[in-house]
């Protein structure tokens, strides 16, 4: 951000640029900025009709960067629209950050006018994610992602939603990616390219093509970017790794990560049309939809019940 000089690449406009776009080359100002990744945003929700009248999207807000600039922004492009727009944050229970993230997130929710609901691990399965994680100290990021996940979509299913939309910018979509290249698991791959089954929620990103970079400037720029401790859990998940292995990569080979997304849409396509993609069967305990046999909750809560 610091140390651009000259003048913003937008025509006619004489203001020093803030940072150089790294896909286009731009040199943009702070107003030229903001603009572009809102407009690349609207271009993802209204050039794929991720969105339509009447609907009731939720919006997944942790209360973090990524979710608080979603929200920001999707609550202006609707706003106009006959859609109805409801945050949900999950408290999974994690001593020391989520407090405070819950804070940011109630700050945002009320500085865009927007219903805000809030439900917790607590709630659903009567434990925290720090009291499962002293049972059960390997996975941290398994467990809170699988609750987190059944979370969300129970939330957004009470509340009417017709769509589930998170904070996933293009540098988490990789990271996804990799991760499940890395971990040779077909079932994730087939799975996220496959058409609506009217199982769950149908989620969206439209953060998906702006980098974590952009993002985070973004929340700078607007001022909604709040610094936050980080997960004491974050450093333990595969993610992690990942995530530094593809920052390098990025920083050496620009373009990285688009590439790749470009190559595992392609990879989805010629999986996507195998048999077991399209199919949901529902949980012999709680009822929810699974892949098959018991849901990944229910298995988990049950593992943990007999340890
Ligand atoms: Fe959950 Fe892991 Fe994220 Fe922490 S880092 S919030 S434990 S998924």
């Amino acid at each position: 951000m610091a140390g651009e000089t000259g003048r913003c690449s937008s025509p006619g406009c004489t203001e020093p640029p803030i940072t150089v776009l790294r896909g286009s080359g731009e040199r943009l100002c702070a107003r030229h900025f903001s603009a572009s990744v809102e407009g690349r945003v609207r271009e993802t929700v209204e050039g794929t009709g991720m969105v339509q009248d009447s609907d009731v999207v939720v919006v997944g807000l942790s209360g973090g960067k990524d979710s608080t600039v979603l929200l920001s922004i999707l609550s202006r492009l609707l706003r106009g629209r006959p859609v109805r727009v409801v945050a949900v944050t999950v408290d999974e229970g994690i001593a020391g950050y989520r407090e405070e993230t819950i804070r940011t997130a109630r700050a945002i929710t009320a500085a865009c006018g927007v219903e805000h609901v809030i439900v917790s691990f607590e709630d659903y399965c009567g434990r925290t994610l720090d009291s499962l994680v002293r049972q059960r100290p390997e996975h941290p990021c398994t467990i809170c992602g699988v609750l987190r996940r059944r979370l969300l979509q129970n939330a957004a299913r009470d509340l009417g939603a017709t769509r589930l939309a998170t904070g996933h910018c293009l540098d988490d979509e990789a990271q996804s990616a990799l991760m499940n290249i890395l971990n040779g698991d077909l079932r994730r791959i087939v799975r996220t390219g496959v058409p609506d089954t009217g199982a769950f929620v149908p989620r969206i990103k439209p953060l998906r093509d702006i980098p974590e970079k952009e993002v985070t400037l973004y929340g700078v720029v607007q001022g909604i970017y709040t610094p936050l401790p980080e997960c004491p859990y974050a450093g333990e998940a595969l993610r992690s790794d990942v995530r530094t292995l593809l920052s390098t990569l990025e920083y050496r080979h620009p373009g990285t990560m688009v590439r790749l997304m470009e190559g595992y849409g392609r990879l989805r396509e010629r999986v996507g049309g195998c048999a077991e993609a399209g199919r949901v069967s529902y949980c012999p305990d709680c009822g929810e939809p699974s892949t098959g046999g018991l849901c990944r909750a229910c298995e988990l809560l049950r593992d943990l019940r007999t340890r």
